[in-house]
């Protein structure tokens, strides 16, 4: 934790600083005591770092053989020697191929095996009839090898179901379904059941929105108000376009939609509108217990003991009527494995003995144990970059030794990413 946040100011400037990234948008997401999770204008966050991360070293491969990239292979196997990695052994276009050196494990967590040796299957059965966010290739492929060499696993049975996997109307059942991001809930949308009622806050952690859901009505929409939507148009526009969101000129076509009256849609925002206003009167003064911490006015959350807190973006009941609004259909989703193989704090795998492996280094959702029971929105992309950073730092002390040396990825690349924005030298 110490080197998750300690990293976390200095890693997002990197970021900015070498990769030339629009970080510039700060939410507050569940659970989060301030906004302090930043993205760009345009595209999700994940995208947007990993694309300039790819062509940063993709740059760095056509120029030296400092990197060299193999695609559609699969690892199968950790080698050791002496006690420690020595190197891996892939697949590629069904032939087996060799890569010696020291390894850093970068293969995701586990939440879209759904067979019967997964770890899903092992760890946590009764989700195995859950949808997933997570792509196809997230079988937990670098846990298993790790574990395989004597590598420790933690928290495997700590798996986080998503509040908001987004339900597509022409495929409800698709087993792998779009997240609606966290961020939506931080510009302000609601959570509603079937009859146009709020039932939790919707800045409570993931695990906690989840609960209350299984506890009320079915089918939960996520809305957004203009106010809302407009601070976030791009992903809207993005999930509409993907049909998973859909847009209403009016509360009142919103509400004929749900099949619920529009009295209690306005209701609904007229308790929210007048509980933030009492909030922002008399912070420490309402009735309920607040989450993170003191109190709050807000009826609908309050009588779960999570109360809402923070409010953004609200409007009072007499404009739902006219108020243009996003919607979706949204549902609980496997989403994220907060277990993985252990990692010290320099991101290598430790053994059963709580000992490193000697290079064994592993970085991103492979690693466990960082987020406790429950992981904070945000924090997974934070993590990969931070780990991501330390794991190659330690990595390359360890195949270096005295000769390791910082080095520049401007130099390395021939002038970083924004050399391809540069306007073409006149020949
Ligand atoms: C839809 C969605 C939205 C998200 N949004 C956010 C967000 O906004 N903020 C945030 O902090 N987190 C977010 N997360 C979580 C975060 O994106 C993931 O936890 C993170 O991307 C994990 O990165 P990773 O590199 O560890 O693993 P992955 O991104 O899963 O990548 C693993 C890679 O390893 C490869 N691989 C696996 N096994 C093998 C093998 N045997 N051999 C060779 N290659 C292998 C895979 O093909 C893949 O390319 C989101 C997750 C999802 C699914």
């Amino acid at each position: 934790m110490q080197v998750l946040c300690g990293n976390s100011g200095p890693d997002v400037d990197w970021l900015v600083d070498k990769f030339d990234l629009d970080m510039s948008l700060l939410a507050r997401l569940g659970g989060h005591s301030a906004p302090r999770t930043h993205r760009g204008k345009e595209r999700f966050p994940g995208m947007t770092i990993t694309y300039a991360l790819i062509q940063m070293v993709e740059k760095i491969s056509e120029r030296s053989d400092l990197a060299r990239i193999i695609n559609k292979a699969k690892v199968k196997q950790l080698l050791t020697k002496a006690g420690g990695v020595c190197g891996v052994i892939y697949e590629k276009k069904g032939k087996d191929f060799t890569e010696e050196g020291p390894v850093i494990l970068a293969t995701g967590g586990f939440g879209a095996d759904f067979t019967d040796d997964s770890l899903l299957a092992k760890y946590r059965p009764d989700l195995l009839h859950l949808p997933t966010t997570n792509g196809d290739h997230t079988t937990g492929d670098g846990i298993k090898m790790g574990e395989a060499i004597g590598a420790r696993s933690i928290d495997l049975e700590w798996v986080q179901v998503h509040p908001t996997g987004l339900v597509e109307p022409d495929d409800p059942e698709a087993k792998i379904k779009f997240l609606a991001a966290e961020a939506l809930r931080g510009v302000g949308g609601l959570v509603i059941n079937a009859n146009g009622e709020r039932f939790c806050n919707e800045l409570g952690r993931r695990d906690y929105v989840t609960g209350e859901m299984w506890k009320s009505n079915p089918p939960f929409r996520l809305i957004l108000n203009k106010a809302a939507s407009d601070e976030i148009i791009w992903h809207c526009k993005h999930y509409t376009g993907r049909g998973v969101m859909k847009f209403y000129a009016t509360g009142e076509d919103l509400c004929k939609d749900m099949n619920i009256p529009l009295s209690t849609l306005e209701a609904t925002h007229q308790a929210h509108f007048e509980a933030a206003k009492k909030q922002e009167k008399d912070p420490n003064g309402g009735p309920f217990e607040a989450y993170p911490s003191g109190k709050t006015w807000d009826d609908a959350s309050g009588k779960t003991g999570v109360g809402k807190k923070f409010f953004h973006n609200t409007i009072d009941g007499s404009k739902v009527k006219a108020e243009p609004f996003y919607s979706a259909i949204i549902t609980p989703v496997i989403h994220y494995c907060m277990g993985g193989l252990e990692i010290d704090e320099n991101s290598a795998v430790v053994a059963q003995s709580g000992k490193a492996i000697p290079g064994l280094y592993a970085a991103g959702e492979v690693a466990g144990g960082v987020h406790g029971n429950n992981r904070l929105g945000g924090n997974s992309l934070l993590d990969c970059v931070v780990f991501g950073r330390v794991a190659g730092r330690h990595c390359a002390k360890y195949m270096l030794g005295d000769k390791f040396k910082n080095m520049d990825l401007k130099e390395l690349s021939g002038g970083g990413l924004a050399a391809d924005k540069a306007p073409a030298a006149k020949l």
